[in-house]
């Protein structure tokens, strides 16, 4: 992974979270689940805004790619057509003498828990254990029996609701090859070694998307893939140069993989670049297996050219989570502010993404100031999510907005009645316009759909 040179701001980011209700430690009362965590008010308005982006871009303005929710839980079967009984794991090494669980191919990312801190196994003291292999699955039973016959697993990606469906959708939504089908949801692995706040956690979101395609297409459609999806990383304000392609080497492909590049962000520090999205050429590993395991044909059939063929599946797979994270460490900075003292932290999130679109101030408490602003607050909610805020200076109320990533603030002032106007101030640039009050929604609307 290339170095990076972009400051860390995890731990501001973790203890920011924390404190105005973006990300919380699951079950903190209990003393914590570990590597478990809750989106507090802000934090789940930010993940759907997010999720709701790649939705509109996905599904809604295409007419080639269907949605899908499927199920956690699925046929058992699944995960053995999958591979996934058989090889989704990692190598695990323990240290015999701190007790510590590492995964043998990341040893270079880990830290021994004996001081001072270094990678494992480099302390004299070290006994790592050969490495075996670990599976990542989460297994559960189905019914009141805690028997072998009936287990199930929690998926591990949400991938193959989509192959078992393969045929359903294209048959019901009357699709042609190539179309794609794609989802959002759960997804589960008992990750040897999780950490780096939501980077990676046991439980985490996907956004998966599976284009199916004539083979022989297959580069050519993984080539657009490949442009799309960065375009669309850049379209979250992620800095282009924070981004890069990963390719994978032909050691480093999964099985299945005929060809394979990371979209990596840098999220500074010592996480450096590191995979948010996986675009992956999956031939036609997938359907060609569940059709084996399952005994039922999977093959498409082309009515124009009289024929039948196993599409091969470009794939498209970014974590909700992961790319939340990144847009948080993307848009975290501190700055110091003309003529005033007091610097102020600034979360400059893409206005589409932002939890909270507008604030809306009364500049007093009198005249009248606060039922004018209350009103506006209340008509804005019903199209964008606003905030009211009447409490402390002018300048403090910013700050609290700055520091969330509102883009806009509205102030109601003195002559707002008598001019039936209000100031709006813009996050970034700190600009003040005077807008008229009735066009005050139109005017937040225009500028968080771009
Ligand atoms: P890694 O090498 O980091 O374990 P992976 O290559 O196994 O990831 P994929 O299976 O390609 O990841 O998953 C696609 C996307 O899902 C990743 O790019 C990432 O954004 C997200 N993801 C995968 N595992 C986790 C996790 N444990 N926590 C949060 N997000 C994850």
């Amino acid at each position: 992974m290339a170095a990076s040179t972009q400051p860390d701001v995890m731990d501001k980011l973790v203890s920011l979270s924390k404190r105005r209700g973006f990300i919380f430690q699951s079950c903190e009362i209990y003393g914590g689940t570990g590597s478990v965590w809750d989106y507090g008010p802000l934090g789940v308005e930010l993940k759907k805004n997010l999720k709701e982006r790649w939705w509109a871009s996905m599904v809604r303005m295409r007419d080639d790619v269907e949605g899908l929710d499927a199920a956690i839980l699925m046929h058992p079967k699944t995960w053995e057509a999958s591979g996934h009984v058989a090889g989704f794991t990692d190598p695990l090494v323990d240290c015999k003498v701190c007790k510590g669980r590492f995964r043998a191919d990341r040893l270079e990312d880990a830290r021994c828990p004996q001081k001072p801190s270094r990678q494992p196994g480099q302390h004299d003291a070290c006994q790592l254990t050969e490495p075996r292999m670990f599976n990542l699955m989460f297994k559960t039973f189905m019914g009141p029996v805690e028997e072998s016959a009936s287990t199930v697993y929690l998926r591990p990606e949400t991938a193959q609701g989509i192959f078992v469906n393969f045929l359903n959708v294209q048959q019901s939504a009357r699709q042609k090859v190539p179309f794609g089908i794609a989802q959002i949801g759960k997804a589960f692995r008992n990750e040897i070694t999780p950490g780096n706040f939501i980077f990676r956690t046991r439980e985490f979101e996907q956004m998966e998307m599976q284009y199916f395609v004539e083979p022989g297409t297959d580069m050519e459609h993984f080539e657009q893939w490949k442009a799309d999806r960065m375009a669309w990383h850049t379209s979250l304000g992620l800095s282009a140069d924070r981004l890069q392609f990963h390719q994978h080497a032909a050691g480093e492909l999964a099985h299945y993989a005929r060809a394979a590049f990371d979209i990596n962000f840098d999220f500074g520090g010592t996480l450096g670049f590191q995979e948010i999205e996986g675009i992956h050429n999956r031939g036609d590993f997938d359907l060609a297996q569940h059709q084996q395991f399952s005994g039922k044909k999977l093959e498409y059939y082309d009515q124009q050219a009289n024929k039948r063929y196993l599409p091969y599946v470009i794939e498209t797979s970014v974590g909700a989570d992961r790319t939340t994270l990144a847009v948080l460490v993307n848009g975290y900075r501190e700055e110091a502010v003309a003529g005033e003292d007091e610097g102020r932290v600034v979360l400059g999130l893409h206005p589409a993404l932002a939890p909270i679109k507008a604030a809306v101030f009364p500049l007093t408490k009198k005249d009248g100031q606060p039922e004018m602003a209350t009103k506006l607050a209340d008509e804005l909610r019903r199209f964008v999510a606003a905030d009211y805020d009447a409490t402390g200076s002018i300048g403090k109320r910013y700050r609290r907005q700055d520091e969330v990533g509102t883009p806009f603030c509205v102030t109601i002032d003195s002559e707002s009645a008598a001019d039936q106007s209000v100031t709006i101030r813009e996050r970034d640039s700190l600009a003040q316009v005077r807008v008229a009050l009735d066009q005050v929604r139109t005017w937040v609307q225009d500028r968080i759909t771009a």
